[in-house]
């Protein structure tokens, strides 16, 4: 797995936000609550980066490999663990694509 620090990081961020946005509404320290609420998002945000940043796509129907912005990797619908439906310039239509290790 490429950058597998930073994957840990964000995952274990997310966890932890996600368990103090609870506690801390359970015990109504609310502003405590948000602050965690958006650690929640950075969290999120850096997967997505991370992910972004790891991965290059690969056509299945003509191996064409592209590499995706953040926003167009939000975009991508995922359809499988690494597959996404994406557009393929070379095919020129939208087809299922491979992550593949950077
Ligand atoms: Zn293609």
């Amino acid at each position: 797995m490429p950058n597998k620090k930073y994957f840990i990081a964000s995952i274990t961020l997310l966890v932890l936000s996600v368990t103090g946005t609870f506690f801390f509404a359970v015990i109504n320290s609310l502003l405590i609550s948000n602050l965690c609420l958006l650690m929640l998002i950075a969290g999120a945000v850096m997967l997505i980066h991370w992910s972004t940043i790891s991965y290059n796509w690969k056509c299945t129907k003509c191996s064409n490999i592209i590499e995706l912005s953040m926003w167009q990797n939000i975009k991508g619908m995922n359809i499988g663990i690494n597959e996404k439906y994406l557009f393929c310039p070379a095919c020129n239509k939208k087809v299922p694509f491979k992550g593949i290790p950077k």
